[in-house]
C-alpha cells in the first residue's frame, strides 16, 4: 500500500502497538469499487511507526466514515450527481429538517439524511432534487402533490419557508426564466448568437457598465450598443460576448426577448415620461453590480462603443446602424447573422 502524505502528528494511545505516542495522520489518493465503477478518491489513515510493515496502519469509525463519503462524493461528481453537500445546500437554502424535505419530495423520512451522509442517490432522484435547486414554484407544486405526508401546521410551516425563498430571489429567477425562454431556440453555438451561448450574468453587468458611463441611456439607444458590442467582439474575437440573437428592426438591431430582458430584476430600469408624454424606459446602473465577470478585453471593446456613441442621440445611432451592411443585406424580421455583423465599419 502506499504510505501517503503526513498531515500532522496526533499524541493518542495507539492500538496498534498498545503505547501512548506520536501518531501519523497521512492522507492519499486509493481507488475503490463502487456500484461496479471503479473510482478515485482521497482517503485518510492512522501510521503507527512502532508496528511491523504487516499491519502498522488503522482507521477510526469516524475516519472510516468520511473516507466512504470522499468516494461515494467522488462517484457523485464523476457521474454528473449532485454532492452530498450540494443536496445539504439545497435543503438549507429551503430551511428544511431533512425529514420534512424528504416528506416534500414524497420520499421515505429516511432519504434525504441517507443522501447527505452515506448512499448515492439514483437518478430519478437527483433530478427531483434539481427540479427544486433554484425553483421555489417547483417545490410549491411538490408541496401540493404530497400535502397528505404533513401535519396541518407543519405543511404550513414548510410552505412559509417555501414562499420566503420565493420571495427573496424568486422574482429574479422568474425573469430570468422569462427571458431564457425566448432563446430556447438558440442554446447551441451558431451564426445567430456568435458562436456564444446566452449568459444573463454578463448582459447585466454590460448593460450595467454602459449605464455607468452613458447618461440618458434609454432602451432604443442601449439596443443598438449591445449589438455593436457584440459584432464588435464578434470581429475581434470569433465570437459575440453576451449569446444575444437580433432582428433586423426598423430602428436597426433588437435583441430577441427585448421586453423580457428590460424585466430582468438585476438591472435598474425606470419607466420616465419623455418631452412628447411618451413613456421611455431610462436605464441606470445596477448599484453593487459585480462587473469581475468582465475581464479587460471586454471592457476595452464595450468602452470603445461607448465612446462612439456616448453623445448620439437614438435617431442619429439608428441612422449610422441602417449605413450597415448588416442590415442592408438582410429584411425586415430576419434574424442578423454574426458573419454579416462582422462587416461593421470600424471606427
Ligand atoms: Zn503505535
Amino acid at each position: 500500500m502506499e504510505t501517503g502524505v503526513l498531515i500532522r502528528k496526533i499524541h493518542m494511545d495507539c492500538p496498534l502497538c498498545g503505547k501512548a505516542h506520536e501518531v501519523e495522520e497521512r492522507k492519499r489518493f486509493a481507488t475503490i469499487l463502487l456500484k461496479g465503477d471503479e473510482v478515485n478518491y482521497e482517503e485518510r489513515f492512522y501510521f503507527c511507526v512502532n508496528a511491523d510493515e504487516e499491519e502498522n496502519e488503522f482507521e477510526t469509525g469516524t475516519m472510516t466514515n468520511e473516507n466512504l463519503l470522499n468516494a461515494r462524493n467522488a462517484y457523485r461528481i464523476k457521474h454528473g450527481l449532485l454532492t452530498s453537500d450540494e443536496i445539504v445546500s439545497i435543503r438549507e437554502s429551503y430551511g428544511l429538517s431533512q425529514v420534512d424535505l424528504a416528506r416534500l419530495l414524497g420520499w421515505g423520512e429516511a432519504t434525504i439524511s441517507r443522501y447527505e451522509s452515506k448512499t448515492i442517490q439514483d437518478e430519478a432522484y437527483d433530478t427531483m432534487l434539481r427540479l427544486i435547486k433554484d425553483n421555489p414554484l417547483q417545490a410549491l407544486e411538490f408541496l401540493k402533490k404530497n400535502a397528505a405526508k404533513f401535519s396541518g401546521a407543519n405543511r404550513v410551516e414548510v410552505r412559509k419557508n417555501i414562499i420566503e425563498k420565493l420571495d427573496s430571489y424568486g422574482k429574479e429567477y422568474l425573469t430570468r426564466q422569462a427571458f431564457e425562454g425566448e432563446y430556447v431556440n438558440y442554446e447551441e453555438p451558431s451564426d445567430s448568437n456568435g458562436f456564444t451561448t446566452l449568459d444573463i450574468d454578463k448582459i447585466e453587468a454590460v448593460i450595467s457598465y454602459i449605464a455607468e458611463n452613458v447618461s440618458n441611456l434609454f432602451k432604443v439607444k442601449l439596443m443598438k450598443m449591445l449589438w455593436y458590442v457584440d459584432a464588435f467582439s464578434y470581429k475581434l474575437n470569433g465570437c459575440a460576448m453576451t449569446g444575444m440573437v437580433y432582428r433586423h428592426n426598423d430602428m436597426g438591431a433588437l435583441p430577441i426577448g427585448h421586453y423580457s430582458l428590460m424585466n430582468l430584476e438585476n438591472l435598474n430600469v425606470r419607466e420616465e415620461e419623455s418631452y412628447n408624454y411618451d413613456s421611455m424606459l431610462h436605464i441606470y446602473p445596477t448599484r453593487g453590480m459585480d462587473y469581475s465577470i468582465l475581464n479587460d478585453d471586454e471592457k476595452n471593446i464595450i468602452d470603445k462603443v461607448i465612446k462612439k456613441f456616448k453623445n448620439y442621440k437614438a435617431k442619429e445611432i439608428i441612422d449610422y446602424m441602417h449605413e450597415e451592411k448588416a442590415y442592408i443585406e438582410t429584411r425586415p424580421g430576419d434574424i442578423i447573422p454574426f458573419s454579416l455583423a462582422k462587416k461593421i465599419r470600424e471606427f
